[in-house]
C-alpha cells in the first residue's frame, strides 16, 4: 500500500506545526486575556474562571508542545541516518563532532541538526 505522505513531506509538516505552535498559543492566550478583562465588568466570577481555566490549560500545551518536538525529531533523525537532509531531501549530509556531540549538516540547504534530530543554529566560520 502506497504512503500517503513522504518522510520529508511529514517532517516539513511537523517542522512548521513547531515553529508556529508557541505563536498561536500565545495569540489563544491573548484573545482570551482580552476576553476576560471585558468579562470582568459583565460576569467578574467568569473572568476568575478563565484564569483557572487558562492555567489548566497550559498543562495540555506544553504536552502537545513535548509530543510535536519528539514527532519532529525522530522523523528528522530517521532521514539524517539515511544520509538524506530532512529539509530538502538531497543526500549531501555531512557529519562532524564537536563540543555539543556529533552534528548534521546539509550541503544543500545549509540546514544543521543536532544528534537528536534537532534543529541547530551553526556559524558559518564554525561549520567550516
Ligand atoms: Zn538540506
Amino acid at each position: 500500500m502506497p504512503r500517503a505522505y513522504p518522510s520529508s513531506m511529514l517532517h516539513t509538516i511537523a517542522r512548521t506545526l513547531r515553529r508556529y505552535y508557541l505563536g498561536g498559543a500565545f495569540a489563544c492566550y491573548l484573545l482570551s486575556f482580552v476576553l476576560a478583562f471585558v468579562m470582568v465588568f459583565a460576569l467578574p466570577i467568569g473572568a476568575l474562571g478563565m484564569v483557572f481555566l487558562a492555567l489548566m490549560a497550559l498543562i495540555p500545551v506544553v504536552i502537545c508542545w513535548t509530543i510535536l518536538c519528539a514527532v519532529e525529531h525522530r522523523l528528522a533523525l530517521s532521514k539524517l541516518r539515511r544520509g538524506k537532509c530532512p529539509t530538502c531531501n538531497c543526500n549531501a549530509v555531512t557529519t562532524w563532532e564537536g563540543v555539543a556531540g556529533v552534528t548534521f549538516r546539509c550541503a544543500g540547504c545549509r540546514d544543521c541538526f543536532s544528534e537528536s534530530g534537532q534543529d541547530v543554529a551553526v556559524e558559518e566560520s564554525a561549520a567550516g
